[in-house]
């Protein structure tokens, strides 16, 4: 379990990490609307759609990442913090300093990881 002093220092990570985040914010919508080029060939075409596509993907993240950091601020509300989700084991506070929004241990991280690589071979 977390003791006051360390619940109080993930609360102050967490809440310094999603302002910084909330207040960078995503390009709004409108904004990232590239106007369609003229003449371009196969490659430059490619190119432009991998930078929308990508533009598309860092938004998805960032709001990712607002929602996890948010959980994990609920989830310290709750002292359900800092348990991992699938075993109901510790997660030990390295991994929580070095990822503050995990919810897996590392075992239970590397389980998964390894389940979902043999799931992408298949
Ligand atoms: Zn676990």
């Amino acid at each position: 379990m977390l003791t006051k002093k360390k619940k109080a220092y993930f609360k102050k990570l967490l809440t310094r990490k999603l302002e910084a985040l909330l207040a960078e914010r995503p390009v709004p919508s409108g904004e990232d609307s590239v106007p369609v080029k003229e003449g371009l060939d196969f490659a430059d075409q490619a190119t432009h759609e991998a930078e929308m596509d990508l533009s598309f993907h860092m938004k998805q993240r960032h709001g990712n990442m607002v929602a996890k950091l948010q959980e994990a601020l609920e989830r310290l509300e709750e002292g359900t913090y800092g348990i991992c989700e699938s075993c109901g084991g510790e997660i030990s506070e390295a991994r929580l300093k070095a990822r503050p929004v995990a919810v897996l241990c590392i075992e239970c991280k590397k389980a998964q990881e390894a389940d979902e690589k043999l799931r992408g071979a298949s």
